[in-house]
């Protein structure tokens, strides 16, 4: 855990100026980890400034490589490959399974790598969302990420439940960017008797705001509640301690910080509590049978008494391979500890530059404390000679990928794994030449106005 001195120490310890960017990429362990790393480049062949990883992690160079094996496997041996090679298909899933359980701090029993994060959800509230007369709402935030909502929605209409009645919103106080835990504990303390289920994100996608999650499932069981976590924005961007916190179930997609290429293969994590409950109902398939008699074919369902009881189909073997090309290069940084720490200085220091080079034209919605944020920042811009929306494409036009998410915020990532101090410093380097080469000069006293 990061605690409030650690922080404090490291907040004092930044200085202005490019030879400091430098001095803390020389002392950081990690800094030779971006080579490991297809860094994309621009149409002039250079490097870009890539602050992306929220939304597109970048290839791990292993993950050609561990491709290229599953392919010539599969061209030797045909169907053998699922029995032979070093790393046979039938068991392919179970490769990943404990560096992914560690991530995420759970136990190897909770965690499957299968489908997608939407599937995910809906496989989940299959099992977890039983509603009765008395105990029938959903809660999720008003501004959840579109496809959780319309996953929460069509699961309530599938038991004939309107969103009226059925969802129950979570906002920040008018006027605010942020949730605030203390709304959500009232919540629960107020409604908690009509609450089935709580989905909440563990980083939230627009702000970048962390909840704490295990307080919120601490108060929610207290009261009967089903807890489940969304971990797109999380896993692999900030310590998670699942298992420990009790939480019922979670799902994260493995492209955003997991660097696992477009749409791979998802993640699902069923506490222990529950893996082995039978009377769960699920949507069942043949790859959530157990193992031993799954090619006797016969019609009688027997789960598999760990979160592979969940799966359904057999895996998109090249899929996985790039996942455990991600795990093995997250290995390669001694897993998500180091990694989080360097990302604490690293986000800090973006803060702290904006902060100094940049205020009044740029605010920062995602939360000061590092506690209560991953990786990402999400920057409003404040300059009447530029919209936010400008601003994000004439830094894409100087090789700075980051990305804008309707409707005023662009989202800034600065991954431990391949991001370094001189990149951030890049970027808010170029964001200030950006805004003064729009400032009318005759009003270039007045460039950086506050809203
Ligand atoms: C990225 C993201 C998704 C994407 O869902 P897919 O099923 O992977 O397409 C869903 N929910 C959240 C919160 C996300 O951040």
């Amino acid at each position: 855990m990061i605690t409030e001195d650690h922080v404090g120490e490291v907040q004092q310890q930044y200085q202005l100026g490019e030879a400091f960017a430098h001095q803390l990429d020389h002392q950081d362990p990690l800094r030779e980890l971006r080579h490991q790393f297809n860094m994309p480049t621009t149409a002039e062949g250079n490097e870009e400034y890539y602050f992306c990883g929220n939304s597109l992690g970048l290839q791990p160079k292993l993950a050609q490589q561990y491709l290229d094996e599953v392919l010539t496997n599969w061209a030797q041996r045909g169907v053998k490959g699922h029995f032979k090679g070093n790393y046979p298909w039938l068991p392919y899933h179970e490769f990943l399974t404990e560096q992914m359980a560690s991530l995420v701090g759970a136990q190897p029993c909770e965690v499957v790598m299968m489908n997608s994060l939407t599937v995910n959800l809906h496989l989940m509230m299959v099992s977890f969302f039983n509603p009765t007369a008395e105990r029938f709402k959903i809660v999720i935030e008003e501004h959840a990420f579109p496809s959780d909502h319309y996953a929460v929605i069509s699961q309530l209409a599938h038991h004939g439940i309107s969103e009226a009645e059925g969802v129950q919103l979570l906002s920040p106080k008018p006027g605010e960017e942020l949730l605030d835990e203390v709304d959500i504990l009232n919540l629960i303390e107020s409604e908690g008797d009509k609450i089935a289920l709580i989905l909440l994100p563990g980083v939230q996608y627009y702000t970048g705001q962390v909840l704490d999650i295990k307080v919120i499932t601490q108060h929610a069981h207290r009261k009967g509640i089903i807890v489940g976590v969304d971990l797109a924005h999380a896993a692999g961007n900030i310590e998670l301690q699942l298992h420990d916190w009790n939480v019922d179930f979670a799902c994260w997609c493995s492209y955003k910080y997991l660097n696992s290429g477009p749409g791979s293969v998802a993640g699902c994590f069923i506490h222990q509590r529950h893996v082995t409950n039978t009377q769960l109902k699920r949507f069942a398939g043949w790859w959530g049978h157990d193992k031993t008699s799954r090619f006797e074919m016969v019609n009688q369902f027997q789960p598999i008494p760990t979160a592979e009881g969940w799966q359904l189909s057999n895996p998109p073997i090249l899929s996985l391979a790039a996942i455990r090309a991600s795990l093995d290069t997250f290995a390669m940084a001694g897993g998500i500890k180091p990694l989080r720490e360097k990302s604490v200085k690293l986000t800090g220091y973006l803060a702290f530059l904006l902060a100094n080079e940049l205020s009044g034209a740029i605010s920062i919605i995602t939360p000061k404390h590092p506690i209560r944020r991953g990786c990402q920042l999400s920057l409003k811009c404040h300059t009447q000679q530029l919209t936010g929306k400008q601003l994000f494409e004439q830094l894409e036009a100087k090789g700075v990928t980051t990305d804008w998410r309707e409707p005023d915020v662009i989202r800034v990532a600065p991954v431990p794994l391949y991001n370094s101090f001189a990149d951030v410093y890049q970027f808010v380097h170029i964001l200030k030449a950006i805004m003064q080469g729009n400032a009318n000069p005759s009003i270039n006293h007045n460039l950086l106005v506050a809203k």
